[in-house]
């Protein structure tokens, strides 16, 4: 399957072509005929499966196929309401990136900065409006936006809004769009709540759904170190030090955890930054940059910072305290082996953290590889007699695609298999 044969018209193939996309994805390839065919959608997948490009790509179309000429200030015609300001600033920056020979504007707007440059933006007159929503309304009240011109709306990461408590917002901005639109609902997950908002939204949609089970298991190569909570600090430094991978996202369960990593790295002599919901917007965005660049090999994040987080080639994915929440994991992992490219997440738990790990096990439908092979091991796998050890399972996962060009694929192995020994 092509873009092409996908009915992608040229100013967007040539796009994609820049972008390097050879193939869709599976959710592009599903997703892109029904919205072209104007049908409303309600997609099950999750940040990593090439989500973005499978809306982003037939609203520019559809946009660019009936565009008029423009009279007057444009008007927002598509609106993607998302919950945090990193994947809003994605989500703008993929639509700039699909649409740059298709004369269609965006902007983004996000809570926690200053309003003057967005009102500014809006003001000049935009076409697609991605958003987080409190943002949204505040704005919308202060008469700097219209939704009556709205056809196209995209509520992305549903679940994830809900949980961190915009359902009143959504049943808000809902309330505010004209009858007579497209709408689709993006989710990694389908619990009853989400089922019951996305009915509020949509009409008769049709259903696209990636299992994330499958794209987890499939794409990346995951482990897990036995360690007391104590000595974990000195598990990561040992594994930095040795690996020295390119880049690694470093998961913590708290802020002020986030900041101890960093603060022990440092002292480690190992530089690292964190993004979380006590830095402000130019740090989170200053942060997220390095990384991107490569001028910080290490990022710290809490899970509702790392959302959306959308680094090319992150080689490792290290998780310093287990999610409690079984999709969290699945969620952070998710955070390299973006795509159809495989990558590695490592797992640090400790005893208490062990009924949670069973749980991801469950619904990940594998065992994760357990990593004896170091100096930390926790003391009760140590004096635990051989037959009760945990055993190591077989790598259920694929190996990875032809990669060996790659320099940090190259690192990347010779860490892990080190780590396995
Ligand atoms: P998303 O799920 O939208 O966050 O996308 C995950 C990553 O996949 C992003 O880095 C995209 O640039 C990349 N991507 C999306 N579609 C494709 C494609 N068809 N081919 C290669 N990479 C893609």
């Amino acid at each position: 399957m092509t873009f092409k044969e996908l009915k992608i018209i040229d100013p967007i193939l040539r796009a994609l072509s820049d972008q390097g996309y050879s193939n869709p994805t599976p959710i592009q390839s599903q997703s892109i005929p029904i919205l072209l065919g104007g049908k409303d959608l309600l997609g099950c997948a999750q940040t990593g499966t090439g989500k973005t490009a499978a809306f982003a790509i037939p609203i520019l179309q559809q946009l660019y196929v009936n565009r008029q000429q423009h009279k007057g200030k444009r008007l927002i015609k598509a609106l993607v309401v998302t919950p945090t300001r990193e994947l809003a600033i994605q989500i703008g920056e993929s639509f700039t990136a699909y649409g740059k020979y298709t004369n269609i504007r965006n902007t983004v707007i996000y809570g926690g900065v200053k309003q003057g440059t967005q009102t500014q933006m809006l003001q000049k007159g935009i076409d697609i409006l991605v958003a987080t929503p409190g943002r949204l309304l505040d704005l919308i009240g202060q008469g700097f936006i219209s939704l009556k011109q709205v056809r196209y709306v995209v509520l992305d990461e549903a679940d994830h809004m809900l949980d961190m408590g915009f359902i009143h917002d959504i049943r808000r901005i809902i309330a505010l769009l004209p009858e007579k639109r497209q709408s689709l609902f993006f989710s990694a997950t389908m619990p009853p709540d989400i089922i019951k908002l996305s009915g509020k939204i949509l009409g008769n949609p049709a259903k696209v759904s990636i299992n994330p089970k499958q794209t987890t298991a499939e794409r990346v190569e995951q482990s897990v170190y036995f360690v007391n909570k104590k000595s974990k600090p000195k598990l990561l430094v040992h594994l930095l030090k040795e690996g020295q991978p390119d880049s690694v996202l470093i998961f913590s369960r708290t802020k002020y955890g986030a900041d101890k990593i960093v603060r022990f790295l440092g002292k480690a002599e190992l530089k690292a930054e964190a993004i979380h919901g006590n830095k402000s917007q130019n740090a989170r965005q200053r942060a997220l940059k390095n990384f991107k660049n490569g001028q910080t090999s290490i990022l710290v994040a809490t899970d509702i910072a790392a959302r959306g987080i959308d680094v090319e080639d992150i080689s490792y994915v290290i998780n310093f305290d287990l999610p409690n929440i079984p999709e969290t994991y699945v969620h952070r992992i998710g955070r390299t082996g973006r795509a159809s490219a495989s990558g590695v997440a490592l797992s640090f738990c400790d005893m208490e953290e062990r009924p949670f790990l069973k749980d991801i096990q469950k619904l990940i439908g594998e065992e994760i590889i357990v990593v004896e092979d170091h100096p930390f091991l926790a003391d009760n796998d140590k004096a635990t007699p051989k037959s009760a050890k945990p055993q190591r399972v077989p790598r259920k996962t694929k190996k990875p695609e032809d990669n060996s060009g790659s320099k940090s694929r190259q690192d990347r192995n010779k860490f892990y298999s080190r780590k396995r020994r």
